[in-house]
């Protein structure tokens, strides 16, 4: 009896370590499936179905985008975020507010050095922006043409070029990056210009902190909707399936400096609170 009693929980504690290891594991290891590289040592997500950048999630449905939103002018009310001048780029400064070390040519801002973020703090919007992939393409899946756009600066929609590029679903464009895949690939080759027409509704805490409701995104890319008012899981990162931490109204708009020069054009927003009653 003696035996038994030191045995159970000596094994339960070591499940539990087990447990802790696998969720803090740094080095997991990648898996490719079917050309898709990804993870399936990762956190599951909570369907209970797939682990967080797990090759094996199905594909986004390729759909080829006709003409929506290129060159969109600024409605009267939009606060212009980039115009295509080189002066437009002092809206914008590194995560840690110096200036912004992207560069501008020909009305068109290029990521490069680190992500960038507004001065200026949004909450609920409606954004609209323009992106070019580079071309030729150089890298494979995540390598290749990874940039993103940051809701209040922690809640990424992945911008990737996913044209013949198989990545892990909850990578690709449009998706909101580790948690939800985009509904459809609707991306267009590398050196076109394409769209994100975005709707975002900030998360909203109580007074001790815990989440009220979630943030929601819908975005269309190209035209074509890829997230439709899907509940956003926490901040997106590598590697994780999303944790929310309380933080105020409003945040900055950042857009991401993976590595690649992906150059973007034409970005406005629109204040667009949630009317509540009914
Ligand atoms: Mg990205």
């Amino acid at each position: 009896m003696y035996k038994i009693s030191i045995v159970a929980p000596l094994i339960a504690m070591l499940a539990v370590a087990a447990n802790l290891a696998l969720a803090q594991n740094p080095t997991n290891v990648e898996v490719t499936i079917d050309g898709v590289t990804g993870f399936q040592d990762t956190a599951l997500q909570p369907d209970g179905k797939w682990h967080v950048h797990d090759p094996a999630r199905p594909q986004p449905p390729i759909v080829t985008p006709g003409n929506f939103s290129q060159m969109a002018a600024p409605p009267s009310d939009a606060t212009v975020l980039f115009g295509g001048k080189a002066e437009d780029l002092s809206l914008w400064t590194d995560r840690q507010g110096n200036p912004a070390p992207w560069t501008v040519e020909d009305g068109v801002m290029v990521s490069a050095k680190s992500d960038i973020q507004t001065k200026e703090q949004f909450g609920d919007l409606q954004l609209h922006l323009e992106f070019r992939e580079p071309t030729p393409p150089k890298g494979d899946g995540q390598s290749r043409g990874n940039s993103g756009v940051f809701l209040m600066g922690q809640y990424e929609i992945q911008v990737l070029d996913c044209f013949k590029n198989p990545t892990y679903a909850d990578g690709a464009t449009g998706g909101i990056y580790g948690q939800h895949p985009a509904l459809v690939n609707a991306c267009l080759p590398p050196g076109e210009w394409q769209t994100y027409d975005i709707i975002f509704n900030v998360p909203h805490f109580g007074p001790s902190g815990e989440l009220q409701s979630p943030g929601y995104a819908t975005v269309i890319h190209n035209g074509v909707v890829a997230q439709n008012h899907q509940a956003i899981r926490g901040a997106t990162n590598w590697k994780s399936p999303g944790k929310y931490t309380p933080h105020g109204p409003t945040g900055p708009l950042a857009l991401q400096f993976h590595n690649n020069a992906v150059a973007f054009r034409n970005i406005w927003v629109r204040a667009v609170p949630v009317v509540n009653d009914p």
